[in-house]
């Protein structure tokens, strides 16, 4: 089937409480692991790239591996792209063919984000492409937003409120206290603030910062309204992990389809195991 957009993929979660996996792809062999796992679980699956991604191959490269990859794809796939600040690569990847895109002007004050993101909104819509917006400050490093601990806050609620009332995104990304990267700690959720905002909207959330989370926590966010799952770093790792202890393991082969092998097949472990907490398997 062709692409799709997040919005039958993310209502269907949304009504069955399970979570859709977005996953940031980095090359060919990143997207043909998320798709190969995907389609071996018969699961919707939104293919994310960062910005930094699509500035580094072009929004063609991406656009002709993800077509021949998923385009005949018998599993519901979207191509979204994942925090962009900046308008004009929004709307690069609007006409090159992606089907949904996030704008994050989560670092400006509220009157802003809500004008930038309307923008977007308006742009994005005729075109049936969905939308993502984000409010509050998620910490970490994604792209190039570095977001520093004491600088994170999480969502006001009267904010989120008016902000999903008058845009109707169609997915909404509330800063609820993950974060991107790797946990130095125990994250801390805040499923109050979680619980509140499902109970007085009905937008499917994006639960970011997905990386390091327990099942338990996945599962429960995920109960709580959190239709889209974001996985990042762990794929980041499985990228470099999985081609490097081939190598290492092999190092007088110096054959590298071996390595690109063992970096697939640890990405496609990665996107699995995340597919089996997030409930999604079978409900392509
Ligand atoms: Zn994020």
């Amino acid at each position: 089937m062709p692409l799709e957009n997040m919005k039958s993929m993310l209502k269907k979660a949304s009504e069955q409480k399970y979570g859709v996996g977005a996953f940031n792809i980095l090359d060919y062999n990143s997207t043909k692991a998320v798709v190969s796992a995907a389609e071996k679980l018969n699961a919707p699956v939104i293919i994310q790239t960062s910005t930094k991604t699509v500035i580094y191959w072009g929004t063609k490269a991406i656009m002709n591996w993800v077509l021949e990859l998923a385009g005949e794809s018998i599993v519901p796939v979207a191509l979204h792209l994942d925090h962009c600040k900046d308008i004009s690569l929004i709307e690069d990847c609007i006409n090159a063919g992606w089907t949904s895109v996030m704008i994050d002007a989560s670092s400006k004050p509220f009157e802003e984000n809500l004008s930038l993101s309307r923008q977007v909104i308006d742009m994005a819509r005729p075109e049936d492409i969905t939308v993502e917006v984000e409010l509050g400050a998620i910490v970490g490093v994604e792209d190039d937003i570095h977001v520093k601990e004491q600088d994170s806050h999480l969502v006001n609620i009267e904010q989120a409120l008016e902000m999903c009332n008058t845009l109707q995104p169609d997915c909404f990304a509330p800063a609820v206290g993950t974060a991107h990267g790797i946990y130095k700690g125990t994250p801390k959720i805040a499923y109050d603030l979680l619980e509140e905002i499902t109970s007085k909207i009905d937008i499917p959330l994006a639960l970011h910062g997905g990386t390091g989370l327990s099942v338990e926590v996945f599962k429960k966010c995920i109960a709580l309204g959190c239709a889209k799952v974001n996985i990042s770093t762990q794929l980041k790792y499985a990228f470099i992990d999985g081609f490097v202890s081939y190598h290492n393991a092999h190092n007088t082969e110096y054959n590298p389809l071996k390595e690109l092998d063992s970096q697939f097949r640890a990405l496609e472990d990665a996107v699995i195991e995340n597919i089996k907490i997030f409930g999604s398997e079978g409900k392509a």
